[in-house]
């Protein structure tokens, strides 16, 4: 089966080096192979993401000289689909609603005199998790704004235990999601997540190979689960490590990592900027 790749930023800034490589990274991967190349917006965090962002994404890739097959999906449009998706979880009893602020939850965690983190922030207490069901569907019908989480013990007893994920170079690697907690599949904000966006969409579009930075790698674990639980095929994962700059700090835009606009601008050449994302083309 020839290779399908992809690259799925988020529009909350212009794309730097950082994104460049990533997006040769997955590019090269599927044009060496006769494969396909997707680009996807991840934009359901409509406080954090815009749309000239998402425009200027298309542009600069296009700029840097990369193609990309079919339409760019951009997943604020598709969110009844994602909704769909939690709602099959919903029915296998796998969802909890959590009213709980960020302030709650740093105040049972310290109340309980140890915080376990996962790779998401501090491990979720299950306090909603064991509110009696008279009192979540009083809460509920009050209006009171709430997230969905996955009870992770009751979804890993669905799953093997020897859930495994392939990594290229590496092989198969176990996984963990136990480390995640009861994830947030669905924020109060936003009536999704990142992982059950991404899982979702790698599956629906055909995704066959995720290339995406080493800052990722442990959400595999998740997404791996996720994947079982909804019947959604297994891609290979190829986690690239992150360019970083002169002082060893990873390339990002707070640090003042240059745009490829600013590069543009200054006169760079599409190939030149390539050969600094780490693609020199002799
Ligand atoms: N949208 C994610 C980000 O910009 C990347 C998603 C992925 O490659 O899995 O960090």
């Amino acid at each position: 089966m020839p290779v399908t790749t992809r690259f799925a930023p988020s529009p909350t800034g212009l794309l730097h080096l950082g994104h460049a490589h990533a997006a040769l990274m997955a590019w090269s991967a599927a044009r060496r192979a006769g494969g396909r190349f997707l680009l996807r917006v991840e934009d359901i965090d409509g406080t954090r993401c815009r749309a000239e962002y998402g425009a200027a994404i298309i542009e600069d890739l296009a700029w840097l000289g990369l193609d990309w097959d079919g339409e760019v999906r951009v997943q604020s449009r598709h969110m009844a689909e994602y909704r769909a998706a939690l709602d099959r979880l919903a029915a296998r009893g796998l969802l909890y609603p959590c009213f709980c602020t960020r302030a709650d939850i740093a105040r049972e965690v310290a109340a309980a005199g140890q915080a376990p983190h996962g790779p998401d922030g501090p491990l979720y207490p299950g306090t909603c998790r064991r509110l009696p069901p008279g009192m979540r569907a009083a809460r509920m019908a009050a209006g009171e704004p709430y997230a969905l989480r996955l009870d992770m013990a009751a979804a890993l007893a669905l799953a093997p235990a020897d859930l495994s994920c392939e990594e290229m170079g590496e092989g198969r690697l176990r996984c963990e999601p136990a480390q995640f907690g009861d994830a947030v599949l669905a924020r109060k904000e936003v009536p999704a997540s990142y992982h059950l966006c991404v899982t979702h969409d790698d599956a629906l579009q055909g995704v066959t190979l995720v290339t995406r930075g080493e800052d990722l790698k442990p959400a595999t674990h998740l997404h791996r689960l996720l994947q079982v639980l909804l019947g959604w095929p297994e891609p290979r994962y190829a986690h690239h490590r992150l360019l970083t700059d002169a002082a060893g700090r990873r390339l990002a835009k707070r640090e003042g990592a240059p745009s490829l606009r600013a590069l543009r601008e200054a006169g760079r050449s599409p190939a030149e900027v390539r050969a600094l994302a780490g693609f020199a083309t002799s």
